[in-house]
């Protein structure tokens, strides 16, 4: 399993093993930015992302959270439609922008399958839930940074 490594600005830059990780964080170089709270690595919980301190001024207080895009949506939701399980090729807005639905949200937006008339993309249409008799089978919710590169 490797280990996410951000740089300061937060950009994903590659993957390192665990062993490589702790090392950068015991010569600080590196700070965890997510971590496995449960299993520990030496004197560390097991990191699951790091974040290079270098050229930071000020360190970040609070994390931002992986911005917004179809493809992490997909990769969010394991390419899994959230309304039958089946793999998924596109996206569902949950409340659709016809509906005044957010384009662009992690809340809004779930992986979905498409590309024939019986997809649940064609089902459901412009459609509310409630309207298509549908249901998600998981909660739309903003990913770690893990969840998006492991
Ligand atoms: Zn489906």
């Amino acid at each position: 399993m490797g280990v996410l490594v951000l740089n300061a600005s937060l950009e994903p830059l590659h993957t390192v093993s665990v062993p490589h990780a702790v090392r950068m964080l015991i010569r600080e170089v590196a700070e965890i930015h997510e971590a496995d709270a449960g299993t520990k690595f030496g004197h560390y919980p097991l990191p699951r992302v790091v974040r290079l301190v270098r050229y930071v001024v000020m360190k970040w207080r609070y994390s931002r959270p992986p911005s917004w895009t179809r493809r992490a949506v997909l990769k969010r939701d394991n390419h899994r439609c959230a309304y039958c399980g089946g793999p998924a090729d596109t996206i569902d807005h949950v409340v659709p922008l016809s509906r005044g639905g957010a384009r662009t949200s992690w809340l809004n937006t779930v992986a979905c399958c498409g590309g024939s008339a019986r997809s649940c993309n064609a089902r459901k249409g412009n459609r509310l839930l409630s309207e298509a008799g549908m249901r998600l089978l998981v909660t739309p919710h903003v990913p770690t940074w893990a969840e998006l590169c492991s």
